[in-house]
């Protein structure tokens, strides 16, 4: 465990997790100024020495995320920036050259039908919503009141004219993990195309993208211990893809611009120790889960948003998800961040926006509660004394209003 600063306690994990130990290691080859040192940090598309060993320092991470996720071949991983391009990727990529087949087969009438749900991440929302300005349909799925998407709804929401559907593996606000196998057949069984978005899925719940039989999966490499700024587009070999950035290119024209090799080492470092340590951690976090949500759940005008009852597997082991009565989201973090602790209210993302989550909406939570909304997401580095500290400082803050 790295050195830690004893008065503050981190706990907004879901938004962030710090850099790991290993995947610092593994960068700081590529990290050393001077020409001298050039060994790893050369373009990985040079054709000299240096160029060489950076592209087989990136062939190796990419090789090593694939076995990490379990994916048929190593090919089949693209680099990105990070999770955001990825999703916006797997979308405008995946349905543009549906598209094309589609007017390639004389169908140039048919109006694309793509299925979402109401509680996706913004980055695959947001280009959905500019998808239909190009004469694209969408259907936002519901989810129950607890978070799921019903595989029957899911089903009932399937057109004659539906060619892609992207559903989440786990929520990023309330941690509620979606019956992706389940979702993904259903799809397939039609011959839709089928993404899901597994960022907060990785490290904490077992990802094994063979078993999961999905088409196309999104993941971010800093929220599972490694670096800001890299990411990776998971594309089953013969996946219809029409590149969304084009240029020189890189990733087997798939994705262009320069590789980013310090990051995909730190990712796939990261992304190493995470998985391997993934049943144990997420056996210790559930612990601290269900004792953080049996603890807040005692304390008057908290409730929890979602039931995630002591030893649920339904929903991530490292989230709980609360709100609290009368008082606003901003009011609570910035007197927990006073008193040392950090975490977030709904997502961390657009938590610059009054507007309450979409999420909470979607459940049918009031405005009302969903203002007084709180995230704590926990990790690698949480101790149960954190979480005994942090009830402590909460329910003092609770008393100060
Ligand atoms: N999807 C989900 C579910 C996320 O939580 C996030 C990060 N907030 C993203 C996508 C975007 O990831 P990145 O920060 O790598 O762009």
């Amino acid at each position: 465990m790295p050195e830690r600063d004893n008065e503050r306690v981190y706990l907004d994990w879901a938004a962030t997790a710090p850099l790991y130990p290993e995947a610092r290691e593994a960068m700081e080859p590529f990290l050393v100024p001077g020409l001298p040192n050039l060994a790893y940090g050369a373009n990985a598309n040079s054709l000299y020495g240096m160029g060489r060993q950076a592209f087989s320092a990136l062939e190796s991470a990419r090789e090593a995320l694939s076995c990490c996720l379990n994916a048929n071949r190593p090919d089949e991983i693209i680099f990105t920036s990070g999770a955001t391009e990825a999703n916006n990727a797997a979308v405008w990529g995946i349905v543009s050259a549906l598209r094309k087949k589609a007017v390639q087969a004389g169908k140039q009438d048919l109006i694309p039908h793509i299925i979402t749900s109401a509680i996706e991440h913004d980055s695959v929302l947001a280009p959905l919503r500019s998808l239909k300005s190009y004469a694209c349909e969408i259907t936002y799925v519901k989810p129950d009141r607890e978070g799921f998407i019903a595989p029957e709804q899911f089903e009932a929401a399937l057109k004659e004219n539906t060619i892609f559907a992207s559903i989440q593996m786990a929520n990023n606000e309330i941690g509620a993990i979606q019956s992706i196998q389940a979702l993904a057949s259903i799809a397939h069984d039609k011959g839709i195309i089928f993404h899901t978005d597994a960022v907060q899925a990785l490290g904490k719940v077992a990802v094994d993208l063979k078993a999961l039989g999905v088409d196309a999966a999104s993941f971010s490499a800093h929220k599972v211990g490694g670096p800001k700024g890299c990411g990776l587009l998971y594309l089953k070999n013969k996946t219809p893809f029409e590149p969304f950035i084009v240029g020189g290119g890189q990733e087997q024209g798939k994705r262009s611009g320069t590789q980013n090799v310090c990051g995909a080492a730190g990712f796939s470092a990261a992304a190493q120790v995470a998985s391997s340590q993934q049943s144990a951690e997420a056996q210790r976090l559930q612990l601290l889960r269900d004792h953080l949500y049996a603890s807040c759940s005692q304390i008057e005008g908290v409730m929890p948003l979602v039931a995630c009852e002591a030893g649920s597997n339904k929903y991530l082991p490292n989230v709980v998800s609360l709100a609290v009565k009368g008082l606003e989201s901003e009011t609570l973090i910035l007197r927990l961040d006073l008193k040392g602790f950090e975490v977030s209210g709904g997502s961390a993302c657009s938590s610059h926006s009054l507007e309450p989550s979409h999420v909470l909406r979607a459940l049918g939570v009031s405005d009302d509660i969903a203002y007084g909304s709180l995230r704590i997401s926990m990790g690698r580095f949480t101790t149960a004394s954190d979480i005994d500290r942090f009830m402590q400082a909460f329910e003092s803050c609770l008393r100060s209003s």
